[in-house]
This record gives C-alpha cells, structure tokens and sequence, in this order.
C-alpha cells in the first residue's frame, strides 16, 4: 500500500487515528508488510503483501493472524480475546 493512503484510513470500529509500524517497503514508498494500531480502541490491522486487513472482528480469525504477528516478534493479548496486541508487543512497537 502506498503511505499517503495511510491519511485516509481510519479504525474501521470507531474511526479512530490509527498508528503505522513498518517492517518492509519497497523502493517505491510502499509498504509491504506492516502494523496499524488504532490510538483509540488499541486493535491492530496487519498489512500484509502490500494490504492493510481492516476487516471486522467478526471477518477475521486471531488463530491465522497471531502466526503472522509472531513473524514479526509481536504477540496477542490473550486475555482479551480482540484484535489487540500485549503490553510486551506495544511497547516493542513504540521503542
Ligand atoms: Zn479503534
């Protein structure tokens, strides 16, 4: 996804601003892979192959996703059971 359409996502659950961690781009100011995390409501939305998934809990599967989050060194806060990152993952990201 090219960063400039970063301006125009937002938190699919409650519109909030949401926060990028980039793992990969290419030369062309595109990110490959990446986290967005919503300053409000905390869920994160993977980008993957180039594409932000911002799907609703209910499209998405925390079993298919936490794997990929792994990849990255990130873990889900099991005790939630939502599309949120543990206090040890969150603090990785703004480090
Ligand atoms: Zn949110």
């Amino acid at each position: 996804m090219r960063k400039q359409l970063l301006e125009k996502l937002c938190c699919p659950f409650d519109k909030g601003e949401l926060e990028v961690t980039i793992f990969t781009e290419d030369d062309n100011d595109r990110i490959y892979e990446g986290l967005l995390t919503c300053k409000i409501c905390n869920r994160y939305y993977p980008i993957i192959y180039g594409i932000p998934i911002m799907s609703p809990d209910e499209y998405r599967e925390l079993k298919l996703e936490a794997p990929i989050l792994e990849r990255w060194g990130l873990s889900i806060d099991q005790k939630q059971n939502l599309f949120v990152l543990d206090d040890q993952s969150r603090k990785k990201l703004i480090s």
